[in-house]
């Protein structure tokens, strides 16, 4: 299907309303598919002030798919793990699962300025299917059965309609596309407050996820640090419940807490405020992601509390999701209803994210004062007891497992002991492919993928007849542009696989179905839905898999 231009407004596939960093991947992930999309930002450039700086392995992941993983990965500050303390005490020294082989850290800091940016550099490179105009707000929308009427108002003063096949509500938590579809956020929200101020302050420190309860340089009061690329810290900080909010970002009453701290911790460089703002945590969502022609990613659809840095990552979670299904359904490749699983894994997903959520929220500001004894019992004890540390340990972002997805095909899970399911992300492994070593996970991205477990050198022929990208994953020998060769036995443990077990891939990385040994008209039924990509896979890979870390 020829995709018309985005410079062509009558005819535009997705709109998109808000160039935040979800509405920027989303519309560089779809060009990356062939589609055409043109993003609609209010602001006349990228934001500014404390935002998001915790960006999962995932996230790096599918930044990757549009190359925005290279400058992230230069400027990012990498961490595996945190310390906690109470008063004066160490009582959590933990780790994030990693080893030195992975394709990224399980946690990269950089500000989500840099993401913006990074994200809007990969549309540039695909300037021919999308672009943002800045400084034009979306004012009013309309939908019929055919697609949306989008009404913006430009820096100008002018207004202008456009149309398109659908669209995308990127526009953050105060949507004005929820608005305008009469849709409001179901949940609730903390009533504890938290000061956020980023300083500029040269450090040696290592970089870790550092948090103080009780802490003598602000008794009472919770405190988390994070290095940040640029000399930047950001300092998170509990205000008692009878402060006043306004009162309490006022720099003659943060700096002075800062200060303090500073010195507790031996951090004497001098140093400057950047920003100081004020946070309450939110528990909020769409109870659906897709609203006929228009479909809700990222803050738009829902609000997360920050700690357990699940707000931009499942942002992109959301737009990684969404960019193949809404791909396939313009393409021809699939029909309609894709996107209603759009919806339903999504809206699971939040939901999982809102319980971690919460559960960090209430440990780092305890609601009532039931939770605060808790809170303090459980960090008593780990200061002498390694048992209890795991209730101190904050949960990090994870990719959240899609096992009720109505896209799984329950293909004989049950003759597996290990690998990943339907609806798990696909597991990470080195591989030996022609070029030299590279991942695996960067042959996910864009199209399905079969991964096929044999030393036989060739694959079978109802393997190589079906809409996916056949790969085999043979233990040794050498690897040729089917084949890729297990040299570490990590794939093939990971994937718990035997001769003749085959994965199917989704185009986001998560796991459709598995088959000890497959079973052709069943395999051939799981990928029915979806019709083949008229476009050449081969052309589009990343062409080695030479490792640039
Ligand atoms: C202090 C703080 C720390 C955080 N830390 C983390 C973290 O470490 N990790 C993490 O994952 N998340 C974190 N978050 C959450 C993260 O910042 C958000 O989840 C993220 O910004 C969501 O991105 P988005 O693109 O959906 O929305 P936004 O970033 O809000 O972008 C929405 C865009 O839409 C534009 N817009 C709004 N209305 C219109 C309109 N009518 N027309 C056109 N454009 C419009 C806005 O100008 C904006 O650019 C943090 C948030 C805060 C406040």
């Amino acid at each position: 299907m020829p995709l018309p231009s985005p410079r062509q407004p009558a005819s535009l596939p997705v709109l998109i309303a808000g160039g935040g960093p979800v509405g920027l991947t989303l519309a560089a992930l779809l060009a990356e598919q062939g589609v055409a999309s043109l993003v609609i930002e209010a602001d006349e450039g990228y934001c500014t002030g404390s935002r998001a700086i915790c960006m999962s392995r995932r996230s790096q992941e599918i930044l990757g798919w549009v190359g925005a993983d290279r400058p992230l990965v230069a400027k990012g500050l990498p961490w595996v793990g945190g310390r906690s303390y109470f008063r004066n005490s160490e009582v959590l020294h933990f780790l994030m699962p990693s080893e030195p082989s992975e394709r990224f850290a399980p946690m990269v800091n950089i500000q989500q300025y840099y993401i913006e940016q990074y994200a809007h550099e990969a549309m540039q490179r695909r300037a021919d299917l999308c672009e943002v105009r800045w400084s034009t707000k979306v004012a009013a929308v309309r939908q019929s059965a055919e697609g949306v009427e989008v009404d913006i108002d430009m820096a100008d003063g002018k207004r202008e309609t456009l149309r398109a096949a659908w669209l995308v509500a990127c526009d953050g938590g105060r949507s004005t596309v929820r608005e305008q579809l009469g849709l409001q956020l179901q949940g609730m929200q903390y009533d504890g407050r938290y000061v956020i101020v980023d300083i500029e302050q040269e450090t040696r420190r290592e970089v870790e996820r550092l948090a103080w309860f009780d802490p003598p340089s602000n008794p009472g009061s919770t405190i988390l640090m994070h290095r940040q690329p640029d000399n930047v810290w950001r300092i998170d900080y509990q205000i008692r419940d009878d402060e006043d909010p306004v009162e309490a970002v006022k720099p003659e009453n943060v700096l002075p807490r800062v200060q303090s701290h500073l010195e507790m911790i031996g951090e004497t460089a001098p140093w400057e405020p950047l920003w100081i703002s004020i946070y309450n945590a939110k528990c909020l969502t769409l109870n659906s992601y897709r609203h006929n022609r228009v479909l809700f990613a990222g803050d738009a659809a829902h609000l997360v509390p920050i700690f357990g840095v699940r707000g931009l990552n499942s942002g992109l979670d959301d737009a990684a999701n969404l960019a193949w299904k809404l791909a396939f359904v313009l393409q021809g490749r699939a029909s309609d209803s894709l996107l209603d699983s759009y919806s339903v894994e999504r809206v699971h997903a939040t939901r999982e994210n809102l319980a971690y959520g919460a559960k960090s929220t209430e440990f780092m500001a305890p609601p009532d004062f039931g939770f605060k004894l808790m809170r303090e019992a459980a960090l008593r004890l780990a200061i002498e007891d390694e048992h209890v540390r795991p209730l101190v340990n904050p949960r990090q972002s994870t990719p959240i497992r899609y096992l009720g997805s109505p896209l799984n095909v329950p293909a004989q899970d049950d003759a597996f002991s290990g690998g990943a399911q339907a609806g798990d992300t696909a597991p990470e492994a080195v591989m030996q492919a022609v070029g030299g070593a590279g991942h695996l996970t960067r042959y996910f991205g864009r199209d399905f993928v079969a991964l096929y477990f044999s030393e036989r050198t060739s694959l079978p022929e109802q393997l190589a007849r079906l809409p996916v990208e056949a790969i085999r994953i043979a233990r040794d020998g050498h690897p040729d542009s089917k084949t890729l060769v297990d040299h570490l036995g990590q794939a093939w443990k990971r994937y718990d696989a035997h001769e003749g077990t085959l994965y199917l891939i989704r185009p986001d990385g998560y796991v459709l179905g598995r088959w000890r040994e497959p079973n052709w008209p069943d395999v051939t039924a799981a990928v029915a839905p979806y019709r083949a990509n008229p476009e050449p896979l081969a052309a589009h890979r990343r062409a080695s898999t030479t490792e640039t870390r």
